[in-house]
C-alpha cells in the first residue's frame, strides 16, 4: 500500500472554485477534438497528479487499487440521483423529465450491461441508479430541480452551495454549459471531496440522455456514464500514460486489466500507443459515444470499493429520521429537537418556563420508562439505562444548542430518549417533555 497523507478531510474550498479551463489540459489530451467547438474539451476532470492530493489510504485510493474478490459484484448497489438543471434566461439548457429519465436508463444499461442495449457487451457492475423519490427533507420529488441563472449556466457562482442535496446520500448531477467541457468531476472521492457541497458531476446539458441535442458523436448519454465513472473513483484509461506492466495497480490508471494507453483517443478507430491495442471501447476513454461499451472487471471492483469506502450512505438502506414527543402532562418546561439525521448537525431548543433558574441539562437515555420524582414532576426515562448526552444549555430562558450526529450508518434506526432538566432557580428542579430521537436520513 502506498504511503498516503492522512489529510483527507480537505477543506471544501479546495474544490469550490469553478475549474479553470487550463485544468482540462491535464488529462493527457491537449489536442482539440475535431467534433467539439474551439476551446471545448471532452472532460475536465483533473488528471491523476499532485492536484489530487490529499489522498486517503485504502483499497481504492488516488494512487493505488487493491481489487480484492470481496469487491466483485455480488449484490446491487442502488443510488439515488438528483439532476439540477440550470438554464439561461433565454431558455437554453432546458431538459424535460423524459430526457433526464432516458439518461438514467442509459446509466443502467451501461452499468448493468443490459441485454439488448448498447451497454450489453460490457461488464455487469451491479450498480444501479434511479431518480430520487424523496428529497433531503423527506418530501416526494421528481429527482429534478430547475434553476434559471446565467452565471450558474456558465458554471460560475458556486451554484452547488445553494443547490446541492446531501452529497453523502445523493449523486448530484448538474447540467449547464459544462464550463468549457462536455463534463467533469472536480476531484475523485479519495481526495476528500466526498460529502462536501462541491461533490458533484457536471455535464454539458445537450449531451444528456438519448439523442441529446448536441448530436453525434456525443448524443448517446455516455458523457454522463464517463463522469459517473470518475464519481465512483475511476481514472481515465490514459491517465499516467502507459504505466508499468509490473506495477499496474499503482501506475497508469491503477487497474491492470485495462489495455494500456499513452494518450486519449478520439473517434472510433483502432490505435496502439503502448505496444498493444488501446482500450477504445472503455467508458473512461475519450472515444465517441457509439463505440464506448465497457468497464473492465477491475474497474468495476474499484468502483464498488469506492462505494464501500467513500460513499456508504449513497446506497445503504436507512429510513427517515423521526422525533416523537412525550410528556406525562406534568412537566412544565419545553424541549424540542430537530430531526436527528446521520452526518448532519442536530439542533435542539430548551425553553425554560421557570424563573430564576441557574442552569439546564439535556440528557439522553437508551431505554424508555417513567419515574415519579415528587413535587408533581415525572421523568420519562429509564433510570437503569446509560447516559448518552450531557449538554449544558446556554444562558437565557430559551437556549439552543447544536452538535454533529456522527456520519455512521450504524446509528441508523437507533432510538434514544432525551429530556431536559432545569436545575436550581426558583423551582429548584423542573423537567421538560421527552423527545424520542430515531436516527436516520
Ligand atoms: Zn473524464
Amino acid at each position: 500500500m502506498r504511503t498516503s497523507s492522512r489529510l483527507h478531510a480537505a477543506p471544501a474550498r479546495l474544490f469550490g472554485a469553478a475549474l479553470p479551463l487550463a485544468l482540462s489540459l491535464a488529462g493527457g489530451a491537449a489536442a482539440q477534438h475535431p467534433d467539439l467547438p474551439p476551446g471545448v474539451v471532452r472532460c475536465a476532470t483533473p488528471a491523476r497528479d499532485a492536484r489530487q492530493l490529499p489522498d486517503a489510504p485504502g483499497d481504492c485510493s488516488n494512487g493505488f487499487t487493491n481489487p480484492l474478490p470481496a469487491y466483485a459484484p455480488s449484490f446491487v448497489y442502488r443510488i439515488p440521483v438528483v439532476f439540477h438543471v440550470i438554464e439561461r434566461t433565454s431558455g437554453t439548457g432546458h431538459l424535460t423529465l423524459a430526457q433526464i429519465q432516458s439518461q438514467i436508463d442509459i446509466l443502467n444499461e451501461d452499468f448493468r450491461a443490459k441485454p439488448g442495449s448498447r451497454g450489453a457487451p460490457g461488464r455487469e457492475a451491479m450498480i444501479e441508479f434511479y431518480l430520487a423519490t424523496t428529497d433531503p427533507e423527506g418530501n416526494p420529488t421528481t429527482g429534478v430541480t430547475y434553476s434559471v441563472n446565467n452565471t450558474w449556466f456558465n458554471d460560475g457562482g458556486s451554484y452547488y452551495n445553494t443547490l446541492a442535496w446531501n452529497t453523502n446520500r445523493y449523486l448530484n448531477i448538474y447540467t449547464n454549459s459544462g464550463g468549457g467541457a462536455l463534463g467533469y468531476t472536480p476531484a475523485l472521492p479519495a481526495s476528500g471531496i466526498a460529502g462536501s457541497r462541491a461533490d458533484r458531476v457536471v455535464v454539458l446539458w445537450s449531451t444528456v440522455g438519448r439523442n441529446g441535442a448536441f448530436g453525434p458523436p456525443f448524443n448517446l448519454g455516455r458523457t454522463v456514464t464517463h463522469e459517473v465513472g470518475h464519481w465512483l473513483g475511476l481514472w481515465h484509461t490514459f491517465d499516467g500514460g502507459c504505466g508499468s506492466a509490473t506495477s499496474c495497480y499503482s501506475t497508469g490508471d491503477l487497474v491492470c486489466d485495462t489495455d494500456r494507453e499513452q494518450t486519449a483517443h478520439f473517434g472510433c478507430s483502432n490505435s496502439s500507443t503502448c505496444g498493444d491495442p488501446d482500450p477504445i471501447h472503455n467508458y473512461m476513454n475519450y472515444t465517441d459515444d457509439a463505440c464506448m461499451w465497457e468497464f473492465t472487471d477491475e474497474q468495476v471492483r474499484r468502483m464498488r470499493c469506492t462505494l464501500q469506502y467513500w460513499r456508504p450512505q449513497a446506497w445503504t438502506t436507512c429510513n427517515a429520521a423521526t422525533v416523537a414527543s412525550r410528556n406525562a402532562g406534568l412537566n412544565p418546561d419545553v424541549y424540542a429537537a430537530a430531526l436527528p439525521r446521520i452526518g448532519e448537525q442536530l439542533t435542539a431548543t430548551v425553553d425554560l418556563r421557570g424563573s430564576g433558574y441557574e442552569s439546564a441539562l439535556v440528557f439522553g437515555f437508551s431505554g424508555s420508562g417513567q419515574q415519579a420524582l415528587g413535587s408533581g414532576y415525572v421523568a420519562l426515562f429509564d433510570l437503569a439505562s446509560p447516559l448518552v448526552l450531557s449538554l449544558p444549555a446556554a444562558a437565557g430562558p430559551i437556549a439552543q444548542f447544536s452538535f454533529p450526529v456522527p456520519n455512521a450508518m450504524a446509528l441508523c434506526g437507533l432510538t434514544i430518549y432525551t429530556q431536559a432538566a432545569e436545575l436550581g432557580g426558583a423551582s429548584g428542579f423542573a423537567l421538560t417533555n421527552a423527545q424520542d430521537l430515531t436516527f436516520g436520513r
